[in-house]
């Protein structure tokens, strides 16, 4: 079992290490990802100056580790074509939870959905930030379980994980996707200059069985997401209805 694993907030971040540790115990591992933090890139790829990595340590972690002046889509794409047959991509443990909208801006996801365009499965693994520096202990010990429970579930082909602090269960959930969270505050520079922050706001109505539900609630949010946008009903609709 190849597992390659990557993420958005760079490859020195503790959340990284977490997860490539836990990884270890499953298969044979392999650290590509992003010399600087690349979170909210989407599924951005590097297209117009050409990529390199290095050769890096990660404390502590004891695996095979590269830096890449790219994206997480690219750490991913580099990774599987220098290291042949990867089975499963993982992606994580991101500093921040990826939830309902944040999936289509999330870095941490496209990593491992850039795994299942190329063959392999994919698992994004997220979890909440405080004040606190982040503990590691039951997060990864419940990132462990989940792994253990969903290895087996190879028809699944990419899963999107958010882990709260103090889990007391899990639950397959769906996206969360009534309300938008994101918001333009304007604010000014020192110099009195105008400028905007994209940020995002608290949603207050959380929808009972989506994923920030499951958060909400403390239970590990595990939900199945596809790479096929079509809209199967929309397009059998529209191909029945009278053509322009
Ligand atoms: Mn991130």
């Amino acid at each position: 079992m190849r597992i390659l694993i990557a993420n958005d907030d760079g490859i020195y971040s503790p959340g990284l290490a977490a997860l490539a540790a836990v990884a270890k115990k499953f298969g044979e591992v392999r650290v590509v990802a992003p010399d600087v933090e690349q979170s909210s890139m989407s599924h951005a790829i590097t297209a117009t100056r050409p990529l390199t990595y290095r050769r890096t340590t990660l404390k502590d972690a004891g695996v095979e580790a590269y830096r890449v002046n790219g994206t997480p889509a690219d750490c991913v794409a580099l990774g599987a074509f220098n290291w042949a047959s990867v089975d499963l991509v993982l992606s994580g443990i991101n500093l921040g939870t990826n939830l309902g909208n944040a999936v289509w801006h999330s870095g941490t996801l496209a990593a491992a959905k850039q795994g299942v365009l190329l063959g392999a499965r994919g698992i994004a693994f997220s979890m909440p930030v405080s004040e606190e520096e982040p503990q590691f202990e039951v997060v990864a010990e419940w990132a462990e379980k989940t792994l253990t429970y969903l290895m087996p579930l190879k028809d699944v082909p990419l899963i999107n994980v958010n882990i709260p602090l103090a889990p007391k269960g899990s639950r397959w959930t769906r996206q969360s996707f009534r309300h938008y969270d994101g918001k333009v505050v304007p604010g000014q520079d020192p110099m009195g200059r105008k400028n905007f922050w994209f940020t995002v706001v608290p949603i207050e109505e959380v929808e009972e069985d989506s994923d920030r539900w499951a958060m909400e609630n403390d239970f590990v949010s595990m939900t199945p997401l596809r790479v096929e946008l079509t809209d199967n009903d929309q397009l059998q609709r529209m191909r029945a209805a009278a053509q322009m």
